[in-house]
């Protein structure tokens, strides 16, 4: 079978965790920051809070700016569930804003539409948490001046994008946001098996995120309320979580952080390749901006006209052919849990215009032009004749 995505291991990378695993330190040693502080000076950011996860590293981003009960979040319907359930966590209230079809991206006049309205009736949001589909950029300045009007704060959901840019500067600068997450899942750009980060310009929010990811423990007398007990003494100030990273995923994460730019130009020519040969008229690719050099995570396809209704039939043919097309994603808010929270699908028309209508299919660095030609040739001959 073809995988539509999977991790690419080098030797490095495994010398990497096996010098962690004979070193004097499995985890909370000298790897993760290491790693951190590469992230950040790869994005251009100030700091960089590693987690086991992008869903806790959300958790603990949402938590640092403030997010409770009586908050509302906001996110994109077309996303993988953590991107909403991390409000939820902190009991606060979700609600989405639909997105552009051609994109897959939230769509900035649905959300300038929905800001105008939530101030009417008193319900701003206190977070919006834009997701950069498949590794575009959402239209963060924009985004970025909704958040200065309307007084919500924002976290980049960068998954997706890490090695991506937006107007020449990295994924995770923050020059739009407070926060940025990215997630190390093998699926993902790079991976540290599982594993996020946070990345924020802001001392405060870094230091907040660092506490809570250790059980909202510190060691800094300066941060004390009392005098230091002793040598061994530590404060609990508030509660926190274990979500720490260990340093044999930091090791990998390191290492692969040197084949990133790498990997994204990989991908980009991949991707590249689907772009030129997929020129039937119904089958067209996610629409990329001028402003937006995609990390291409997922290579995503949308069916128009009458093929649309053949989706099931086309994931299901390649599959049986040796190719692993897939969805990304089904609408968070048609998940029974979120039905039974009071959502109904056709609250937001266009995330389910575009479930309806999109494949993904695969893309990673080590996907053979031949496989590719394959994938390319498998397509082509379905959609001519489901078309009839
Ligand atoms: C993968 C993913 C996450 C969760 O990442 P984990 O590291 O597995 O917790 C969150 N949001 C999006 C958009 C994702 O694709």
């Amino acid at each position: 079978m073809i995988p539509y995505g999977r991790q690419n291991i080098s030797q490095d990378d495994i010398n990497a965790v096996i010098d962690v695993l004979k070193s004097d330190w499995l985890t909370q040693g000298p790897a993760v920051p290491a790693f951190e502080n590469a992230i950040a000076e790869y994005c251009g950011a100030h700091y960089a809070c590693a987690a086991n996860s992008a869903t806790s590293a959300l958790h603990i981003a949402c938590l640092a700016l403030g997010v409770g009960e009586g908050d509302i979040v906001w996110t994109s319907p077309i996303s993988f569930v953590a991107s909403s359930n991390c409000a939820l966590y902190c009991g606060a209230e979700v609600d989405f804003v639909d997105i552009e079809l051609e994109t897959g991206n939230m769509s900035v006049a649905a959300l300038q539409e929905k800001l105008a309205i939530a101030k009417q009736n008193n319900r701003l949001p206190k977070a919006v948490i834009p997701i950069h589909l498949a590794g575009q950029s959402c239209d963060m300045q924009i985004i970025a001046k909704l958040a200065k009007r309307y007084n919500f704060k924002v976290i980049e959901d960068a998954s997706h994008a890490i090695g991506a840019k937006y107007k020449d500067k990295p994924i995770g600068s923050c020059e739009y946001s407070d926060i940025t997450v990215f997630s190390f899942h093998p699926v993902k750009i790079i991976t540290s098996a599982e594993g996020g980060m946070a990345v924020t310009n802001s001392a405060e929010l870094d230091k907040r995120m660092k506490r809570l990811r250790s059980h909202g423990i510190t060691n800094h007398p300066e941060e004390m309320t009392e005098p230091s007990h002793g040598p061994w003494y530590y404060q609990q100030l508030e509660l926190g979580f274990n979500y720490r990273m260990t340093d044999m995923q930091a090791a990998l994460g390191l290492s692969q952080l040197s084949q990133l730019d790498s990997f994204v130009e990989t991908r980009n020519k991949i991707a590249k390749t689907y772009n030129s040969s997929l020129v039937n008229s119904n089958v067209k690719h996610l629409q990329q901006s001028a402003d937006s050099y995609s990390s291409y995570h997922l290579y995503i396809i949308r069916l128009e006209g009458g093929l649309c209704k053949k989706q099931k039939e086309i994931i299901s043919s390649m599959r049986y052919s040796g190719i692993v097309a897939h969805l990304h994603y089904i609408p968070i808010h048609i998940q029974p849990f979120y039905k039974n929270l009071g959502f109904k699908a056709q609250d937001f028309p266009n995330a389910m215009a575009y479930y309806e209508s999109a494949i993904t299919l695969p893309l990673h660095p080590a996907l053979t032009e031949k496989e590719q030609h394959y994938i390319i040739d498998m397509l082509t001959a379905l959609t001519l004749s489901l078309k009839k």
